[in-house]
């Protein structure tokens, strides 16, 4: 954390924003505005020639957004931050950043849907090829990175199998190659993970999720080193154009100050559950990242707070049975997206798997008998109750 506020829970809430400089206002002001005026011609002049700071026109910068993309930084421990239109906008203006036609992305085995689905269209339009890897050990990083390799993009814990990976390990190996590591956070937030404390280079969130926290907002973040955001602000930001709007920025701000209450409540609800999954007759197998019996149990240690709201299981049975055990549940909703208020439950493998074809999925441990569950606010135990019901289902 910056000198400034020294702990999380403070910075959460005040970084980035002085209620003196705009009349008091304890709430941050909305600019909902397209356009910024001149006092004159050369004053235009100067803000365009980068010579005078100052606002222009909002898709190169607004004055509610910058005030989110500064407390992201400063939470990511980065050196800037800039926001978009959603996750995927981010994850696309991060990837079209680092890459030309014909390099070579290495990819954590398990990737978000969509990822996966932008990397299809990276190698079919500019051949820019990727493979995945487990990256359980420092030989597999090794062996799969190539001379044309121009990032190592991870997620941790993998969605929805909970896989996760040593952060520490993949970019201390990046380091000697001098590629840059990108980290998708979305799963973790900077309150339970810091990759960049961790030496990795760039981080990126679909804010839609844990930072906003509420449902009601699609966003992406993504936070790095000062000359980098600033490249990106000026061509993948500025030229494509996937920018957030200021209404959609104030809301996340809102949502943002209770984070660390939202994710110390989620991760008890999520760890109560787990233990209560785990002895129903059922359930095969409960994945959660600080479960002591998760494969990668030592990681999740080293590099989380706590373990977050997601738990992935699998039933007995088939995927009609996943189906119609997902039917039977009244408090928790049938929905993708994830770290909200409300607890949410979906099937990854007819919904946000189902592009990623069969054999893949299976490689990456996405069967069909898989249920990834987003743990919300309410009190576990009326989750569980919920849970218990449903899964009567299974044993008739
Ligand atoms: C949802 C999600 C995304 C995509 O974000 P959108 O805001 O939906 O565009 C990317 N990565 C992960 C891990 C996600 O859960």
């Amino acid at each position: 954390m910056r000198e400034k506020y020294k702990n999380f829970e403070t910075a959460v809430i005040h970084e980035g924003y002085d209620s003196q400089v705009h009349l008091g206002s304890l709430s941050t002001p909305l600019f909902q505005t397209s356009t910024f005026t001149f006092e004159t011609a050369e004053q235009g002049e100067r803000r365009f020639a980068g010579m005078e700071d100052g606002y222009i026109y909002s898709r190169l910068g607004n004055p509610t957004v910058k005030v989110l993309e500064q407390r992201i930084a400063a939470l990511e421990n980065g050196g800037a931050g800039l926001a978009f239109g959603s996750g995927m906008a981010a994850v696309s203006a991060v990837l079209f950043a680092l890459t030309n036609a014909n390099d070579h992305i290495l990819c954590s085995q398990g990737l978000y849907g969509c990822t996966f689905g932008l990397l299809k269209l990276l190698k079919e339009k500019y051949q820019i090829t990727h493979d995945f890897s487990g990256m359980e050990t420092e030989e597999k990083i090794r062996s799969a990175i190539k001379p044309e390799t121009a990032c190592i993009y991870v997620e941790t814990p993998i969605n929805p199998t909970m896989k996760l990976i040593d952060l520490e390990m993949v970019a201390s190996i990046a380091k000697e190659y001098n590629i840059p590591v990108v980290v998708d956070n979305t799963f973790s937030t900077p309150y339970l993970q810091r990759p960049l404390d961790l030496g990795c280079d760039i981080v990126l969130h679909s804010a839609t999720k844990y930072i906003c926290g509420h449902g009601d907002v699609v966003a992406g973040l993504v936070v790095g080193k000062k000359d980098f955001i600033s490249r990106m602000a000026m061509t993948t930001q500025k030229d494509i154009g996937g920018i957030l709007s200021p209404f959609d920025a104030w809301l996340l701000l809102r949502g943002l100050k209770t984070l660390p209450v939202r994710m110390d409540r989620h991760s008890y609800n999520a760890q109560k559950l787990v233990g209560k999954l785990k002895k129903h007759p059922a359930i095969n197998r409960v994945f959660y990242p600080l479960d002591r019996k998760h494969k990668e149990y030592k990681i999740a240690k080293k590099q989380m707070k706590q373990g977050g709201g997601l738990i992935s299981f699998e039933i007995k049975g088939h995927k009609e049975d996943a189906q119609r055990f997902l039917n039977e549940l009244k408090l928790i909703k049938i929905a993708v997206s994830l770290g909200d208020a409300e607890s949410l439950i979906q099937h990854p493998a007819t919904m946000t798997h189902a592009v990623v074809p069969k054999e893949e999925r299976q490689q990456m441990g996405i069967t069909d008998q898989l249920i990834r569950l987003s743990v919300g606010l309410e009190a576990w135990e009326d989750i569980w109750a919920d849970l218990e019901e449903g899964l009567k289902v299974l044993e008739n």
